[in-house]
């Protein structure tokens, strides 16, 4: 049977560990080339090593997504290693969580560079070699609390709704050119970033939860193969779910 991404190259940002990991997993499973894109090399390389032994081509890549220097320098070697480039994932993101009237300053811009900067720089740079192409799609990961906002975390949340504005706009600005760009919005999903919760957050988390249990990063992956492959080549601006029913 064909695979549903044979032939495709995906770039896949904090793509060294958690749901970029898996993510990376689940597009090579289906056939794409791999750039793992990551701060930490060395978490990039493992990825990318573990993807060449089971037949995929990939390499990783040393990108801080907040810096406007190295993003189109890195996308460059991309291309030039890769031949071009179908699919973008902007998964790296952070956060710094605190109240609003305690948030320094530094923890705003910190979350708000990494997790929507970073987005705009690595679209801006991709965007061009897509159009060329005529074809291309970009994969956003927001969260449910750019949708719906959370307690203590302004700058995450407002990130992200900044992610699903940028979603929509790319979506606007270059469908013309065979562009799609849609977000995925994870709700609780299991990870490093949420294992710093103590068990009674995760419990109360839970309990609101329609399927009473957080989500893996394949739940994640799995939305994400289907917004990056021609499964879902009518669908663009669009901003999908995956909480397991905590927002209903
Ligand atoms: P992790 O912290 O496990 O992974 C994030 C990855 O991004 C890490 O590899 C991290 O590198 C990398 N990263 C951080 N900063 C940068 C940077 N400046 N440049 C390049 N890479 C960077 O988080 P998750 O896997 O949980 O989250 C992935 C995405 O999913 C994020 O955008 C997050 O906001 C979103 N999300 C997660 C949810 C969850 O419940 N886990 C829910 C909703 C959305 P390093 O190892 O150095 O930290």
């Amino acid at each position: 049977m064909n695979k549903l991404l044979e032939g495709k190259v995906a770039v896949v940002t904090g793509g060294g560990r958690g749901i970029g990991e898996a993510i990376a997993r689940k597009l090579a499973g289906e056939g794409a080339s791999i750039a793992v894109c990551d701060v930490m090399l060395e978490n990039a390389r493992q990825v990318a090593e573990s993807l060449t032994q089971t037949g995929t081509k990939a390499a990783a890549y040393a990108v801080d997504v907040t810096d406007g220097k190295q993003v189109p320098e890195v996308c460059g070697k991309i291309v030039a290693d890769f031949g071009r480039v179908d699919i973008l994932v902007n998964n790296a993101g952070i956060t710094r969580d605190n109240l609003l009237m305690r948030m320094s300053e530094a923890e705003w811009d910190l979350v708000l560079n990494v997790n929507l900067k970073g987005a705009f720089l690595f679209t801006k740079a991709l965007v061009p070699v897509m159009m060329k192409q005529r074809s291309g799609a970009i994969v956003n990961i927001a969260s449910i609390v750019g949708v719906r906002g959370n307690a203590g975390q302004a700058n995450y949340s407002a990130s992200k709704a900044g992610m699903i504005g940028l979603t929509k706009t790319v979506a606007k600005e270059y469908g013309k050119r065979g562009i799609r760009a849609n977000a995925v919005a994870p709700g609780f999903i299991q990870t490093a970033m949420t294992d710093k919760l103590t068990d009674a957050q995760k419990k109360m988390q839970t309990d609101f939860i329609g399927l009473q249990r957080m989500g893996q990063p394949e739940d994640v992956a799995n939305t994400v193969l289907y917004l990056a492959s021609d499964l879902s080549s009518y669908v663009t601006g669009q901003v999908i779910g995956v909480d397991g029913g905590l927002i209903i």
